[in-house]
């Protein structure tokens, strides 16, 4: 059996990954004897398999694999069970951030739509003893800005940096474990160096939001809802870590499946929940609206980079991006012309053979694309192997296209109209352009190739 999405012919490592993917997460779990004995005990205890998880089936060493597999409910459970124990000592404040791609899960398991799904998750997880849930799509706005950013400095120096176009977006870290694991430096000078939105809610709860709750980062717990397991991968990134506080900016992903489970094993029905508003990382004041962003089933990096640098470099106004498909329809083209020349040309390029396609022209000098769009999941995010899947790990199309429905009755917002976004440059980032601003929403790539008989799976 091959994995999905692997397009290799022979996979070496194959019996390996099959008695890997037939072990349950609690064997690899090395923190077994530590496990609660709680109320929540049972409810945690689900079980998962590596077949489930990574888009890309790609690079990962056993440790990752491991501290992929203790990322689940216990984690949650533990921190919940500690903070009612009277020793204050390892109390922490429990933050939840909610991916906006995982909240049309919750809306079409429930029959709800996106806003009322959201409410009461947040009322859900309250109930648990959760203190703060946020939504990251704040982190998205910035994420984007910095991406539009950095494209248009490129796009302008792109005769003296070699490496400058075509520009690779960041978001997706299947994509990126496989860029850094696999392709090494043919590609990585050319991802944006933008934080994905998962890293720069980090950044924001872990370093804003301490500050103004007067806590060490290390006292606040945080775990992001996401709609894939690459995500967690993701968290154990180094660059990710603060050492003086022995502290990750993410501790914890649960994908929008594990949430579900809780749900499910508690016998709890989101209909029966009290609706509760989102907080914000401004201390006292509640969401007033969930947005999404423009775009196909992303964040919508594409659109708005198009549409910012059809402006900024061409003094273009584009009002609708028009997508021209290729070879499928996740492989598609947008192009600007201008006196009868195509002056930018972006591609979104989903799922991993769409990927390789495109890394081949590059590889060949043949590459004519100016910004690439790039997803390891066929579909984009919505399809991530976190909640589009049925209990026997098969693709839930059905439910997919409930998601996609109730996802596009969300309201769009630009990311430069978010009053808080413009709030936080000034007081938490020292302006547009500062050293803070690189240090907190931009990221290295390891240009390394990893030694071959350190990773337990390979591409
Ligand atoms: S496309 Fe989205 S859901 Fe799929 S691996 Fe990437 S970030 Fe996760």
């Amino acid at each position: 059996m091959k994995c999905e999405n692997c397009t290799k012919k022979e996979c070496s490592n194959k019996q390996r990954n099959e008695d890997r993917q037939n072990t349950p997460a609690d064997v690899l779990n090395s923190n077994d004897e530590n496990e609660e004995k709680s109320e929540f005990h049972k409810l945690a205890n689900a079980k998962i398999f590596l077949s489930d998880c990574l888009a890309c089936d790609n690079c990962i060493t056993s440790d990752e694999a491991v501290r992929v597999f203790q990322q689940n409910q216990k984690e949650l459970f533990h921190v919940l069970n500690l903070n009612k124990k009277c020793d204050t000592s390892k109390h922490k404040v429990l933050a939840v951030s909610i991916c906006p791609q995982s909240l049309p899960y919750f809306a079409a398991k429930f029959s709800l739509t996106v806003t009322e799904a959201a409410q009461r998750l947040c009322g859900f997880l309250k109930s648990l003893g959760v203190h703060y849930v946020f939504d990251t799509t704040i982190a998205a706005d910035f994420s984007i800005l910095e991406s539009q950013k950095e494209f248009v400095q490129r796009y302008r120096h792109q005769n003296q940096e070699e490496h400058a176009i075509p520009m690779f977006a960041s978001a997706c870290p299947g994509w990126i474990q496989y860029a850094e694991r696999v392709l090494s430096s043919l590609v990585t000078p050319h991802i944006c160096t933008a934080k994905s939105p998962q890293q720069i809610m980090g950044s924001l709860v872990k370093g804003y939001f301490a500050r103004q709750q007067n806590l060490s980062p290390d006292k606040i717990f945080h775990i992001i809802v996401a709609p894939c397991y690459d995500k967690k991968l993701e968290a154990l990134r180094e660059d990710f870590h603060t050492p003086l506080y022995n502290s990750q900016d993410v501790d914890c992903v649960l994908t929008s499946g594990e949430v579900f489970q809780i749900m499910e094993q508690s016998k709890v029905s989101l209909r029966e929940i009290a609706e509760v508003a989102f907080d914000t990382l401004f201390d006292g004041v509640k969401e007033a609206e969930l947005i999404r962003h423009d775009g196909r089933k992303s964040d919508g990096y594409l659109e708005h980079i198009f549409k910012y640098a059809a402006k900024e470099l061409f003094d273009t106004e584009v009002k609708d991006v028009v997508y021209k498909a290729l070879k499928n329809k996740d492989f598609q083209e947008v192009t600007l012309e201008k006196d009868g020349e195509t002056v930018l040309r972006f591609a979104a390029a989903y799922g991993f053979r769409n990927i390789q396609n495109m890394v081949l022209k590059l590889k060949k000098g043949k590459c004519s694309y100016h910004f690439i769009e790039v997803l390891a999941c066929p579909g984009g995010c919505l399809n991530g192997k976190g909640q589009a899947q049925t209990e026997d790990g098969k693709p839930d199309k059905a439910l997919l296209r409930q998601m996609e429905d109730v996802y596009a009755t969300v309201p769009v917002r630009l990311p430069e109209t978010n009053r808080q976004v413009q709030k936080l440059y000034q007081e938490w980032l020292d302006g547009m352009d500062s050293m803070k601003v690189q240090e907190s929403l931009h990221t290295k790539y390891s240009t390394e190739k990893p030694a071959a008989n350190n990773l337990d799976i390979k591409w």
